[in-house]
């Protein structure tokens, strides 16, 4: 480390200015916007739309919202307008945004590194059932999500959440969004390095500050010391993965870039370890790259992964260490293969400490508010003030005494959340799709939680990890292309020429060490009466022909 002293957590990133930034904000002659959404983040912050949600807008109605509020800067206090009920598939490119929109809101809660105590869980919980008649999905970010809300309500919302220490600030918009973190942070047994100080202090120093309010566009990031590699580091903007550098130990291997959506890319690794104590430094710099030289003319390409993939690890690496940090980083090196492929932490595991956790799953992450109460006052019976979500849109108690383990799990088992769950509802899961959101083509969470049942019933003996993803339009939030089977929401037509739902296919996809795309077999399309079918077929073909410990999508 001598060349490589570490900075204080107080001491900001040294950047320098006045240099031309990639495309920049503006075009030329900095006075015009590059596109209507950079037109609307130059006319006001998309942070201070928060008063007059709660000074007009609550007190008016939803007719009195501004249209530019109203599709731009809610997002940034986690709004979305969800989509009005009854319109089908086929509408969704052909009418006007207002044409699609309710006058509810979806809602997302932030919840960074997926951690809840579980008196905010509760909250969570009552908030579900008081304002958003009862629905809560646990999102494969980690956040939970409501919907039915209303603008009338939100003040008290905030005021109940602030209250436990949650919030909705930057759950949506171009700004930096939850910061995902290894649900089992500071109790495994096999951690190599817990990254839950990181996360404070970036939330501290980041989360709310207008210097980063104003990105090109959203910002996703993840940091897990778990050797189970278990935030999806590979497809995030800013990822830090556990390494043990054989010079300076435990610490963090960086990785930028990644992203999924309709142009996937793995994210590239630095080349850089850095310890626990740099990662906020590291994480200033990375956003501030973004914010600075990020692509801001086309929505499309102005993603970090596209910066990433023409500058290159080697370049990118040089303007943080020389620009943003004003330092070079330790070389280090690469994370170590996981020993298994399930990430999720589901099942009963020993706790560093001596005692257990436990994980269970929510089918495609669908819960309600009375179940998050449920789960609050089950873990409290049994010892236990803490829960954690996972991005595997899966849950975990904390801390649980062993003799406490056999009961939790039972009851858990009673609410339809198992601790032993099936492959296929272990491993399947489901964007909002066109229940609530205005991009779906195609329904979602219930052809998932049918599809789990299904193959349940029809291969009770199947026993391979496998994953599932189900997306409702070409967006990526259920990560398709990194599924085994993954699959894209679309209409088609079936054998008698009529419009159904169905899904494009993608297969062989994956996380972990070898991180790869899945195969979208031209012209394989599986309309959503037969996607059961299908999907046996594939599983009993893999069946018959694996050899000995290989993985689906090898
Ligand atoms: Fe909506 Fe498409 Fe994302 Fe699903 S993948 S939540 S349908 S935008």
């Amino acid at each position: 480390m001598a060349d490589n002293a570490k900075p204080t957590a107080a001491a900001p990133a040294r950047r320098k200015t006045g240099r031309h930034r990639g495309e920049g904000q503006w075009a030329k002659g900095h006075l015009t916007p590059l596109n209507p959404n950079e037109q609307t983040k130059k006319d006001d912050d998309g942070l201070n739309v928060r008063t007059r949600i709660e000074t007009i807008y609550s007190r008016q109605g939803f007719d009195s919202i501004d249209g530019a509020d109203l599709r731009g800067r809610m997002r940034w206090w986690g709004l979305y307008t969800q989509r009005k009920p009854g319109i089908d598939g086929g509408k969704t490119a052909v009418l006007e945004p207002e044409e699609l929109d309710d006058k509810y809101f979806m809602l997302r809660v932030r919840i960074d590194g997926g951690r809840l105590t579980t008196r905010q869980l509760r909250v969570v919980g009552e908030i579900s059932e008081e304002f958003g008649r009862g629905t809560a999905d646990i999102t494969d970010r980690q956040n939970v999500q409501y919907h039915w809300i209303r603008i009338e309500d939100m003040p008290e919302i905030w005021r109940r959440l602030e209250e436990v220490g949650l919030s909705t600030t930057e759950a949506c918009g171009d700004t930096p969004r939850v910061i995902l973190g290894s649900p089992v942070a500071g109790i495994a047994e096999d951690e190599i390095v817990d990254g839950t100080p990181a996360i404070d202090e970036i939330h501290r120093r980041v989360v709310g500050n207008p210097a980063f309010s104003n990105l090109p566009r959203k910002f996703k990031s993840a940091i897990s010391g778990s050797p189970l590699l278990d935030v999806a580091h590979e497809i995030n903007d800013v990822a830090f993965v556990g390494v043990d550098h054989p010079e300076h130990g435990p610490g963090f291997d960086v990785w930028v870039g990644g992203g999924l959506s309709t142009n996937p890319k793995i994210g590239v690794r630095l080349g850089a370890w850095v310890g626990v104590d740099e990662v906020p430094d590291v994480f200033e710099g990375v956003i501030g790259i973004f914010r600075d030289y990020g692509y801001r003319r086309l929505r499309t390409r102005a993603r970090i992964k596209f910066l990433v993939a023409d500058w290159g690890a080697e370049r990118f690496r040089e303007v943080l260490e020389e620009e943003y940090l004003g330092r070079k980083l330790a070389d280090g090196p690469a994370p170590e293969a996981p020993v298994q492929q399930w990430r999720d932490h589901v099942g009963v595991h020993r706790q560093k400490d001596g005692r257990y956790y436990v994980g269970f799953a929510p089918r495609v992450g669908r819960v309600d508010g009375a179940t998050l109460t449920k789960i609050a006052d089950l873990a409290e019976a049994h010892g236990s003030g803490r829960v954690r979500t996972t991005a595997e849109q899966k849950m975990i108690v904390l801390d649980v005494p062993e003799e406490q383990v056999a009961s939790l799990s039972e009851e858990l088992g009673a609410l339809g959340l198992t601790t032993t769950p099936s492959p296929f509802r272990r491993g399947t899961m489901a964007c909002t799709g066109i229940e609530f959101c205005k991009l779906a083509i195609v329904e979602t969470k219930g052809r998932g939680q049918s599809l789990i049942e299904e193959l349940e019933r029809r291969m009770p003996d199947f026993d391979q990890p496998v994953t599932i993803n189900i997306n409702g339009c070409p967006n990526s939030c259920a990560r398709i292309q990194v599924a085994d089977i993954g699959l894209k929401g679309q209409l088609m037509l079936d054998e008698n020429g009529e419009q159904v739902e169905g899904y494009q296919v993608h297969l062989g996809g994956s996380l972990g060490l070898e991180p790869g795309f899945g195969r979208k077999v031209r012209g394989l399309k599986v309309t959503a009466a037969a996607l059961p079918d299908y999907v046996e077929r594939v599983l009993h073909n893999f069946q018959q022909q694996r050899t000995d410990g290989e993985r689906f999508a090898q």
